[in-house]
């Protein structure tokens, strides 16, 4: 049974634990122009400043915070994942100048934060450990997927003493195995990652359908979560263009959602 549900056009939930927020926005319900219509997150495209920083502060009022309360990382397609403090508070928020830099994967015990990163395809994982109190966001592209970003963020948590049977893990939208085809060099990662186990179907000649989800579940089952604790959207953001940007779909030109989480 999945826990990713929609109640309003501007985001999906995950609803886990009580008194968690997680999000993950769509495009819709935003003010920015062509192509990032209308609920581009990013600096990083070309969209006004003014547009993206007006549609941050639409979502921080959905999860009821401040602006200033934002933390971002910077994201680089590797497997670097942090713990975000109090102090940390507004980085990456106003500008994307300094974002935390170098991380594609948060942590955080501290309740007055909102962490946040910016998607257009890569996969949204949210994590929680509610008996903890610890939640956290990770960015995971086919690199982080293969550069290990899930497997980082488990070892940080096992460090801290959490057992992973206490993890709970949500997927949010992104490319699903229908759409998000890739060559032999790629698929070839992947088989030396998860050997028979390796989520790809054949497509065209020297090409396959990649299941990122896929993959992410099966190094989080290896790194010991249970598998009840891995909830997945399956919803695609190539297959859904009136509700998602896609950066495959779109060649480049499109916007970004954010997945956002915090606890109370
Ligand atoms: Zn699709």
């Amino acid at each position: 049974m999945s826990q990713w549900v929609q109640r309003d056009s501007r985001f999906v939930s995950w609803n886990t634990q009580e008194g968690i927020t997680a999000i993950f926005t769509t495009r819709l319900g935003g003010v920015s122009m062509p192509p990032f219509d209308t609920l581009n997150l990013s600096f990083n495209v070309t969209d006004s400043p003014a547009a993206v920083a007006a549609n941050r502060q639409r979502i921080m009022d959905v999860v009821d915070r401040k602006m200033d309360q934002l933390v971002m990382a910077e994201q680089v397609h590797h497997n670097r994942v942090g713990w975000v403090e109090t102090a940390d508070a507004s980085k990456g928020a106003f500008r994307s100048a300094d974002a935390l830099p170098g991380l594609d994967g948060l942590l955080t015990r501290r309740t007055d934060v909102v962490l946040g990163m910016g998607f257009a395809d890569c996969v949204p994982i949210f994590i929680a450990v509610p008996r903890h109190h610890i939640v956290g966001l990770l960015h995971a592209g086919w690199r982080g997927t293969v550069k290990g970003v899930q497997l980082r963020a488990v070892s940080l948590l096992k460090e801290a003493g959490i057992d992973p049977q206490d993890i709970e893990i949500g997927m949010g939208p992104s490319i699903g195995p229908c759409c998000y085809e890739v060559d032999d060099t790629v698929a070839c990662r992947f088989d030396e990652l998860l050997g028979a186990q390796s989520p790809l179907v054949p497509a065209r000649e020297g090409h396959y359908f990649l299941d990122l989800w896929e993959a992410n579940r099966a190094q989080f089952v290896r790194a010991g979560i249970p598998e009840a604790h891995i909830d997945i959207s399956r919803l695609c953001t190539a297959c859904h263009r009136d509700q998602f940007f896609s950066y495959r779909r779109d060649h480049g030109r499109t916007g970004r959602m954010g997945g956002f989480i915090c606890m109370s």
